[in-house]
C-alpha cells in the first residue's frame, strides 16, 4: 500500500510482533514435561496432547498429559512443602511473590507472545492488560504475605489447594489463585486449561529460576477428566479454587459435599451493560467494544447483554454499527488487531449453534460488511436487535463475540430486565447522572458493578459473583479468607467439653439453683425444690406455632412433635413442619426484601430492643433452658447472658462493617461494598438452644438478610419463645420466619429451594453433605459445620467477623473521575 493509499483510506498497516522468541522457547523445552517439585518430570501415562494455535490451526506443540498417580505425586510434594512453607515467616512468602512479579515483569514480553500464540487473543491485550495484571497481583499479594501475621493473628493456612482454571485469560487466572495461595501460606497443584498450558509452563520455569522451594507450586497439564477430577476428589486438597463454566462448577460443588473441602467457584455471566439515555454515547460505543469484543468476548464478565433506553436505542444502535465496521480481526499478533481468533474449534462451533438459534427464534442479527480470516477460528462481532428477554440467546452465556440488546422505558425497568438472569457476575451502568447510577449499582444483583466504564479489574477490588455465577472472592482482602481457616478450627473439641463445667460460677443469675448437679436441677424445676424455687413448666397444650411472616402459623401437616427433657419426660409440643411451611416461610421472607435496603442504624436498634426484652425475661429464658437440657441454672443463666452479649455485637457491627474503599492504579475509586445475601435459611445446631439460635439469626439480619430458621430440633423452645420477643421488638413481621421440625427434612427442602440464596447447616456430618450437594441446584452459598461443634459461648468461636462475611457478599462498584 502506498503513502497515498494510507492516507485516503487512514487504514493501518499490519504492525506485527514477532513470533520467533515464543516459537524459540517452545522449540527449546520440547517435549514438555509435569511440574512437581520443582521438577520437569515426564507423565505417567506418556501420553501428550496437541496444543494449537487458534489463529492458524496448526499444532504448536505438544504438552504432557498428567493422569491420577501424577496427581498423586503433585498432591504428595504440595503436602510435605506445605509443612515449612506453612510455617515460615510472612516476610520470607513476601519475598518470594515480590520475586515472582520481578520475573514475570521481565519476561513480559515472552509470557504475551506466548500467550497470545496459544489463546488467540490480540497482543494488544496480553501485553497490555493480561501480563501487567499478572505483576501487579503478586506484588499486591506480597503486600498480604508480609501483614498476615499482624493482620490475620487468628488465621491459618488451609494446607494443600488445586486450582483448576480455563483458557480465556490463562496466566491471569493462575495469579489470580496462586498469589493469594501462596501469600497465606499454602501449597499448590494447579491444572491449566487444556487449550492453554503454555505460560502456565514458563511460568513454572519462572518458580526454578527465583528458587521457590520445591512442592510449594506443582503444575499438571493435561485432561479435565484425568487430572481436574482426580484433584477435586484427593483426600489432601484441602480446597478447590475453580473458574470456568457453571456446569463444571455445579459438578465439582457435589463432588466435594461433605468432605470439608473449602471451594471457590468462579462461573459463568450473562452481564448487562445498561445505558440510559443521558449518557455520552461515544463513550458508550467505545465501551460496548470493550465489554464484548475484548477477548472475543470469551469473558465471564463480558458485557453481553445491552440493555438501552428506548427513546436512543435507535440512534446507538446505527453509531455501533458504524463502530463494528471499523473493528479489525486477523492476526493475534498484529498490535493494530481489535478482535483475534476463537480458542477452538469446538467453542467456534457453539457460537455459531447459538447465533444459528437466535435467528431462529426470530431476533434479527447484524454482522460487519468485512469478512474474517479463513485460516484459523474466526467469529465476525455480531449484533442481535429484536431480542425477547426470556429467548436463548438473552438468557444463556454465548462466550463469544455475540451482543444482545433490548430496551428499557424506565430505571425500574432497567434493573428488573438486568436482574432476569440466573447469573450475578457482572453488570455496568452508564449514565451522566452519577445519582442514578449510584441508586442503581446497589440494586443489581451483580458482584461487581463498573459505572461509565467496564471490564476493569485489579488486585485490590475483589471480583466473584452472585447466584449462580459462583461464589468465593479472588482479589482484595476478601479474597484472602478463601485459603485461611480459622486457627481454633484444628482444635475440634468434643460437644461435651463445650457445656460449661458443672461447677461453673461464670454467672449468679437471679435463680436459686446454682451450683447443683443437672440432675437434681431438674428435679427441682420438674417438680419444686427444697430451697424455696418453684418450676413452671408449660402447660402441654400451649403449643407453639410456626412463625412466619410476622405471625403465629399452624403446621401445614395439623401435626405436632412431642419435645422431651433429658429423661424422656414430656415438657411441650412444637409443630410438625413441612414442605408447605417451608414455601410459605421462604415466600414471606421475600416479601420482608425491603429489610435489606433499610438503614444500618435502624438494624442496630431492632437488634438492641430485641436484648432489651430477652434481658427483661432471662429467668424466663433460663428455666427453659434448664428444662430442655438439664443444665445446671447458672449454666442456663450464662447463655442467655451471652445471647443477650451477643445480640450487642451484632448490633454494634450493623453499622460497622463497611467494607472499604480501594484505590487502584486508575483515575477514581472502587467502593467494596458488603451487602446481603437475601433470603438465607439457618439450621441451627442442637447444643446451647438459645444461644445457638441468636449467634446464627442475629449476624444475618444484622447484614440485612431475611431468614428461614429451623430451630434446634432437639431443644426448640427456646427458639419459639422468641417470637414474643420478636413481636415486641419492631422487627419486621417476614425477616425472620422460623419453622419447627425434624431438622434434616427441613433441611433438605431449603438446601433444594431456588428461591434461597444461602444455607447454613449446623449439625451432623452427613446432613452437612445433603446440604452442599442439594445446594448445586442453584449453586446457593452453603456454610457448614461437618458435624463439629462450635462451642457457642466463646467469643472466637461463636461470633465475630467471620458470622458477618458469611452474611455477606462484596460488590464492588468501579466509579472513575475526571474529566
Ligand atoms: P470448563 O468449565 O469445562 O473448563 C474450565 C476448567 O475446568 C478447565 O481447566 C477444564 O479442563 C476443567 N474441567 C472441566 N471439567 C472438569 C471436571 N469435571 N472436573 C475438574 N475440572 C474440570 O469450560 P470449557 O473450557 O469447557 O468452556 C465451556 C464454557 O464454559 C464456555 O463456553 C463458557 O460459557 C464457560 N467458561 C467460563 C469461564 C469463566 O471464566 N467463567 C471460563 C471458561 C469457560 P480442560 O481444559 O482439560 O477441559
Amino acid at each position: 500500500m502506498s503513502v497515498m493509499e494510507i492516507f485516503e483510506t487512514m487504514e493501518y498497516g499490519p504492525a506485527p510482533e514477532a513470533a520467533a522468541p515464543g516459537l524459540a522457547w517452545i522449540k527449546e523445552h520440547e517435549p514438555f514435561g509435569l511440574f512437581i517439585n520443582n521438577q520437569w518430570m515426564k507423565p505417567a501415562s506418556g501420553q501428550y496432547i496437541e496444543s494449537i494455535n487458534p489463529a492458524t490451526g496448526k499444532q504448536l506443540t505438544k504438552v504432557a498429559a498428567a493422569n491420577s498417580d501424577d496427581v498423586d505425586a503433585a498432591v504428595a510434594a504440595a503436602c510435605t512443602a506445605f509443612e515449612t512453607w506453612g510455617k515460615i515467616p510472612g516476610h520470607a512468602r513476601a519475598r518470594y511473590l515480590y520475586a515472582i512479579a520481578r520475573h514475570i515483569q521481565k519476561h513480559s514480553r515472552l509470557l504475551a507472545v506466548l500467550e497470545s500464540l496459544d489463546n488467540g487473543k490480540p497482543i494488544r491485550e496480553t501485553r497490555d492488560i493480561d501480563i501487567p495484571l499478572v505483576a501487579r497481583h503478586f506484588y499486591y499479594y506480597a503486600g498480604w504475605a508480609q501483614l498476615m501475621e499482624s493482620q490475620l493473628p487468628d488465621y491459618q493456612p488451609v494446607g494443600v489447594v488445586g486450582q483448576i482454571i480455563p483458557w480465556n485469560f490463562p496466566l491471569l487466572m493462575l495469579a489470580w489463585k496462586i498469589a493469594p495461595a501462596l501469600a497465606m501460606g499454602n501449597t499448590v497443584v494447579l491444572k491449566p486449561a487444556r487449550y492453554t498450558s503454555l505460560t502456565a509452563l514458563k511460568f513454572a520455569e519462572i518458580m526454578q529460576e527465583i528458587g521457590l522451594p520445591p512442592g510449594v507450586v506443582n503444575i499438571l497439564t493435561g485432561e479435565a477428566s484425568q487430572v481436574g477430577e482426580a484433584l477435586v476428589r484427593h483426600p489432601d486438597v484441602n480446597k478447590i479454587a475453580f473458574t470456568g463454566s457453571t456446569d463444571v462448577g455445579r459438578n465439582i460443588r457435589r463432588a466435594t459435599a461433605g468432605s470439608g473441602k473449602k471451594i471457590s467457584l468462579e462461573l459463568g455471566g450473562k452481564s448487562p451493560f445498561i445505558v440510559f439515555d443521558d449518557a455520552d454515547l461515544d463513550s458508550v460505543v467505545e465501551g460496548v467494544v470493550d465489554a464484548i469484543w475484548f477477548n472475543q468476548g470469551q469473558v465471564c464478565c463480558a458485557g453481553s447483554r445491552l440493555l438501552v433506553q428506548e427513546n436512543i436505542a435507535n440512534h446507538l444502535i446505527e453509531k455501533l454499527r458504524v463502530r463494528m465496521e471499523h473493528l479489525r480481526i486477523g492476526n493475534p499478533l498484529d498490535k493494530a488487531v481489535d478482535v483475534g481468533a476463537i480458542v477452538s474449534p469446538g467453542q467456534l462451533k457453539e457460537i455459531q449453534r447459538l447465533v444459528n438459534q437466535g435467528v431462529e427464534e426470530g431476533a434479527v442479527m447484524w454482522q460487519p460488511s468485512w469478512a474474517c480470516p479463513t485460516e484459523g477460528y474466526f467469529f465476525p462481532p455480531t449484533l442481535f436487535t429484536n431480542v425477547s428477554p426470556a429467548t436463548t440467546i438473552a438468557q444463556v452465556e454465548i462466550f463469544g463475540p455475540v451482543l444482545v440488546s433490548m430496551t428499557f422505558r424506565t430505571p425500574t425497568e432497567a434493573v428488573e430486565l438486568a436482574n432476569n438472569t440466573r447469573y450475578g457476575l457482572a453488570a455496568s451502568v452508564w449514565s451522566d447522572n452519577i445519582n442514578l447510577a449510584l441508586d442503581i449499582a446497589p440494586k443489581l444483583k451483580a458482584g461487581s458493578v463498573w459505572i461509565n466504564c467496564t471490564n476493569l479489574f485489579d488486585a485490590s477490588s475483589g471480583f466473584g459473583g452472585y447466584r449462580e455465577s459462583g461464589f468465593g472472592r479472588e482479589g482484595g482482602k476478601e479474597g484472602l479468607y478463601e485459603y485461611v481457616r480459622p486457627k481454633w478450627e484444628t482444635l475440634a473439641t468434643p460437644l461435651e467439653e463445650l457445656h460449661i463445667a458443672k461447677d461453673s460460677t461464670s454467672s449468679n443469675g437471679s435463680g436459686s439453683v446454682q451450683d447443683q448437679d443437672p440432675e437434681s436441677a431438674f428435679q427441682d424445676l420438674a417438680f419444686g425444690s427444697s430451697n424455696g424455687y418453684i418450676a413452671t413448666l408449660p402447660a402441654i397444650d400451649r403449643t407453639p406455632k410456626m412463625f412466619i411472616g410476622g405471625k403465629q402459623a399452624r403446621p401445614d401437616s395439623g401435626f405436632c412433635r412431642d419435645i422431651y427433657d433429658p429423661e424422656w419426660h414430656v415438657i411441650g409440643q412444637v409443630g410438625e413442619g413441612n414442605r408447605k411451611d417451608i414455601r410459605n416461610a421462604v415466600e414471606a421472607a421475600h416479601a420482608a426484601s425491603g429489610w435489606a435496603v433499610g438503614t444500618t442504624h435502624n438494624r442496630a436498634q431492632i437488634l438492641y430492643y430485641i436484648a432489651e426484652n430477652l434481658s427483661t425475661r432471662e429467668d424466663e429464658f433460663a428455666r427453659r433452658i434448664v428444662q430442655q437440657t438439664g443444665r445446671p441454672y447458672a449454666d442456663a443463666v450464662a447463655e442467655v447472658q451471652t445471647s443477650i452479649s451477643r445480640l450487642f455485637s451484632y448490633a454494634a457491627w450493623a453499622d460497622k462493617f463497611e467494607g472499604a474503599v480501594h484505590r487502584p492504579p486508575m483515575r477514581g475509586a472502587v467502593l467494596a461494598m458488603p451487602e446481603a445475601i437475601g433470603v438465607m435459611a439457618i439450621a441451627c445446631p442442637d447444643e446451647y438452644p438459645l444461644l445457638g439460635f441468636i449467634s446464627l439469626v442475629a449476624p444475618a439480619i444484622a447484614m440485612g438478610n431475611t431468614l428461614v430458621v429451623i430451630p434446634s430440633q432437639q431443644s426448640p423452645l427456646s427458639a419459639t419463645d422468641c417470637y414474643q420477643v420478636f413481636e415486641t421488638s419492631d422487627l419486621p413481621n417476614g425477616v425472620v420466619n422460623i419453622v419447627t421440625g425434624d431438622r434434616d427434612t427441613l433441611s433438605q427442602v431449603l438446601a433444594d429451594h431456588d428461591d434461597v440464596d444461602a444455607m447454613w447447616y449446623f449439625g451432623p456430618a452427613e446432613e452437612c453433605k445433603n446440604v452442599e450437594l442439594a445446594s448445586a441446584g442453584n449453586m446457593k452459598r452453603t456454610w457448614v459445620n461437618y458435624g463439629h461443634p462450635r462451642n457457642w459461648l466463646d467469643p472466637i468461636q461463636g461470633e465475630g467477623e467471620e458470622f458477618l462475611r458469611e452474611s455477606t457478599q462484596v460488590k464492588n462498584i468501579w466509579i472513575p473521575y475526571g474529566e
